[in-house]
C-alpha cells in the first residue's frame, strides 16, 4: 500500500465530512480497500478531530465552550399550511443555551428544503442533477425538451422549488426513459440536433435497463457494489448461484427471470443483452446512476444470500465458475443430447434449480460460507 500524507489528509477530510453529514459507514467495497488500512490507522484521530472541533464561543457564557448537536422540531407555515421540520441545533454544555455555529444555518436551510420537498412529493435538486447526468443533457436543453422555459431548470438547480406539475414531469422522465424519448421528440425543434441525438441515444440505452425486473437490477447493483470487477460471464454465474442459494434457503427464487442452458453455462438472456454494450466496468456507466441507493430495496435475507455467494463463488473468475456449473445436474440434464460445441437454449427452470440447491444444502449446509466453500472445492476436484 503506497499512501502519502496528502492521501491521508484527503481521506480524513472525506471521513470528517461524512461523519458530519451522518452518512458515514464502513464498507467492504473492493474499490475502497486501501481506505480500510487508512481507516484502521487513523480513525481514532478523526474521532478526536471531530470531538475537538465541537467547541465554539457561547454568547451566554462569554467564552469558548463545548457544545452538543441535537435535533429539534421547528413548526413553520408555508403558503397557509403548517409543517414540522426537524432541524439541528447546537447546545452549550455549560449553560444549555443554543449557540450559533458557522455552517449550521446553511445545513438547516438545506434540511428544511429537503423535508418540505419530501412532504409535498416534490423532486429534489439531486434528482434533477441525476436526470441531467443519465440523459447526458445540459440545463437549457433539458428545460426546452420538457417544454419548460429555457432557464427553468437553472432556477431549480439554484434552489427555486418547482411547481407540483413541473415536478411531476421531472419525476416521470426520471423513472421512465420512454417518456423522455417522447418529450425529446415533441420538442425536437427547440433543441440542437446534436443535443437531441445525444439525449435520445442515452434514453434508448436506459430503456434497455428496464428490460429486466426491478429485483434483478437491484441484485446486480448490489453485486457491483461489492465486487470491483465483474465480467459478464462472471456476473451470469453469480446470478445463477444467488438464485440457487436463495431458493434453497428461503424456498423461493429471488428474481423472476428464467435461466437458459447455453454452451458456456447457465445464462439469463435479458441480462446478457443488457451488458453486451458495456465496454468497460458497467458500475462506472452513467446508466447505473439510476440504481444509486437502490440496494436498500433488497431485504436482509436477500442481501445475506448475495453476501454468501459473493464472498465464496465471487473469489473465482468466470471460467472457473463456468466449470462448476457444467458439473451441476440441472445444466448437465438440460444439455443432454447436445455435444460440446453445439449451442442450446434449454430452459433451466426455477424449480429444477431449487431442487438441486435444496439437495446441496442438505449435504453441505450452504447457509454458511464454510459450507459453500466445501461445495466449491468438491466441484473443482471433480473438474480436475
Ligand atoms: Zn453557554
Amino acid at each position: 500500500m503506497d499512501i502519502n500524507q496528502k492521501d491521508i489528509e484527503q481521506y480524513l477530510s472525506e471521513v470528517k465530512q461524512a461523519v458530519e453529514e451522518g452518512r458515514y459507514r464502513i464498507d467492504r467495497n473492493a474499490r475502497r480497500q486501501d481506505n480500510i488500512g487508512l481507516f484502521l490507522n487513523y480513525v481514532i484521530e478523526v474521532d478526536i478531530m471531530v470531538e475537538r472541533e465541537r467547541r465554539d464561543f457561547c454568547i451566554e457564557c462569554r467564552k469558548e465552550t463545548e457544545y452538543i448537536l441535537q435535533k429539534k422540531d421547528l413548526v413553520k407555515n408555508i403558503r397557509d399550511k403548517e409543517y414540522t421540520f426537524a432541524i439541528t441545533v447546537a447546545l452549550c454544555t455549560e449553560c444549555g443555551e443554543e449557540m450559533s455555529i458557522p455552517g449550521l444555518i446553511d445545513k438547516n436551510i438545506h434540511e428544511i428544503d429537503e423535508q418540505y420537498r419530501a412532504a409535498e412529493g416534490i423532486v429534489s435538486i439531486d434528482d434533477i442533477e441525476r436526470l441531467m447526468k443519465i440523459y447526458k443533457i445540459g440545463k437549457a436543453p433539458l428545460s426546452l425538451a420538457l417544454g419548460f422555459g429555457e432557464v427553468t431548470i437553472t432556477r431549480y438547480l439554484e434552489g427555486q422549488v418547482p411547481s407540483k406539475e413541473y415536478s411531476d414531469i421531472i419525476k416521470t422522465v426520471l423513472s421512465n426513459p420512454g417518456c423522455m424519448k417522447q418529450k425529446l421528440t415533441e420538442n425536437r425543434g427547440k433543441l440542437t440536433d446534436a443535443a437531441y441525438r445525444k439525449a435520445y441515444a442515452a434514453a434508448e440505452s436506459i430503456e434497455s435497463l428496464f428490460s429486466v425486473s426491478d429485483k434483478m437490477l437491484r441484485v446486480i447493483a448490489y453485486i457491483f457494489e461489492k465486487l470491483e470487477e465483474v465480467t459478464p460471464l462472471m456476473l451470469q454465474k453469480l446470478l445463477y448461484f444467488i438464485q440457487g442459494v436463495h431458493s434453497a434457503l428461503y424456498g423461493k427464487p429471488i428474481f423472476e427471470e428464467d435461466c437458459r442452458a447455453w454452451m458456456r453455462g447457465p445464462v439469463y438472456p435479458e441480462v446478457y443483452e443488457l451488458f453486451r454494450d458495456f465496454k468497460y466496468n458497467p458500475a462506472d456507466d452513467a446508466r447505473f446512476a439510476l440504481l444509486k441507493g437502490s440496494e436498500g430495496a433488497l431485504t436482509d435475507d436477500e442481501k445475506r444470500v448475495i453476501d454468501l455467494v459473493v464472498n465464496t463463488f465471487g473469489m473465482y473468475g468466470g471460467k472457473v465458475l463456468e466449470k462448476i456449473t457444467h458439473n451441476e445436474d440441472p445444466w448437465a440434464e438440460a444439455r443432454k443430447g447436445y455435444s460440446d460445441s453445439i449451442p442450446s437454449s434449454e430452459l433451466l427452470s426455477k424449480e429444477r434449480i431449487m431442487k438441486y440447491y435444496i439437495m446441496i444444502n442438505q449435504k453441505y449446509g450452504i447457509d454458511l460460507e464454510a459450507g459453500l466453500q466445501t461445495y466449491i472445492h468438491d466441484m473443482l476436484d471433480k473438474v480436475s
